[in-house]
């Protein structure tokens, strides 16, 4: 868990109105997940996303006021799991809350923190993160993204929506909250299961103008988040949430004022 500025979170949405979901604090920071997800299939185990990780400074963290237990190593040996048995991390986009777990500090080194892995980008993205803008700059930490290809462990997807990452994994690419974000889809027993990463960061994200002012292009997101909420909602996906500080996933169902949360659970209490 982790904290961030309301309004930032929430772009032209008054606070009066978002604080009702959504309490701040004394400074008005909000609380927010850093909701991973492990996919087991065969031989492979593959991790979407990773957090924010825990090489930087106190400086850096003092920002972020980072709270709660959980950590990436407890919940993967609470599934028998080790970093090391991770065969492909993939990086839906490289601001820091998504892609800091990828690297670790080992004295005054900086070295891969899933040493069998393949770290999956795509180049167009890969190619905007190591030239960042100005305003998108602080999201981007060389720290995170650089040893990456050094290690020798990067790999890119092609760019292309539907691309395979893997027998039943789909990805979707959106343009809006960063260029070339990738979103994978994930068929599971009857249903389909699409990781969110920033295109809807959480419940409170539905109704369309909430649009974080993270993002660099809010009306690309706008148009990208009506087309897929429609097709969520009549297809019945359920959206697996990273940021949402309480719910893990919701479904989708269609209202007047354009589709709405449904029902909130998490994927271990479906099963
Ligand atoms: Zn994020």
């Amino acid at each position: 868990m982790f904290k961030l500025d309301g309004g930032a979170m929430f772009g032209v949405v008054p606070k009066s109105i978002w604080q009702k979901t959504n309490p701040a604090d004394a400074n008005n920071l909000c609380s927010w997940a850093m909701r991973c997800l492990l996919i087991e299939d065969g031989d492979r185990l593959i991790l979407i996303d990773n957090g924010m990780g825990n090489k930087q400074d106190e400086k850096f963290f003092g920002h972020y006021y980072r709270y709660g237990d959980d950590t990436l190593e407890k919940s993967l040996a609470a599934k028998g799991f080790s970093k090391d048995d991770i065969t492909d991390v993939f990086l839906t986009h490289l601001h820091f809350d998504h892609c800091g777990g990828s690297i670790v500090r080992e004295g005054d080194k900086l070295r891969p923190a899933f040493k069998n892995a393949f770290y999956w980008s795509n180049k167009k993205h890969w190619d905007w993160a190591v030239n960042p803008n100005e305003r998108e700059k602080a999201s981007f930490l060389k720290e995170n993204i650089l040893p990456i290809q050094e290690s020798g462990q990067l790999r890119f997807v092609e760019e292309a929506d539907g691309v395979e990452l893997h027998n039943g994994i789909k990805i979707r690419f959106a343009y809006g909250h960063t260029d070339a974000m990738m979103l994978p889809q994930i068929k599971y027993q009857d249903t389909t299961i699409v990781y969110m990463a920033d295109l809807l960061p959480s419940v409170g994200h539905i109704p369309l103008p909430y649009v974080m002012a993270y993002d660099m292009f809010p009306l690309k997101t706008l148009t990208e988040k009506q087309r897929f909420l429609e097709e969520a909602t009549v297809n019945n996906y359920i959206l697996y949430l990273e940021h949402d500080p309480e719910n893990e996933c919701c479904t989708l169902k269609s209202t007047e004022k354009g589709p709405r949360v449904e029902r909130v659970f998490s994927l271990a209490a479906r099963d």
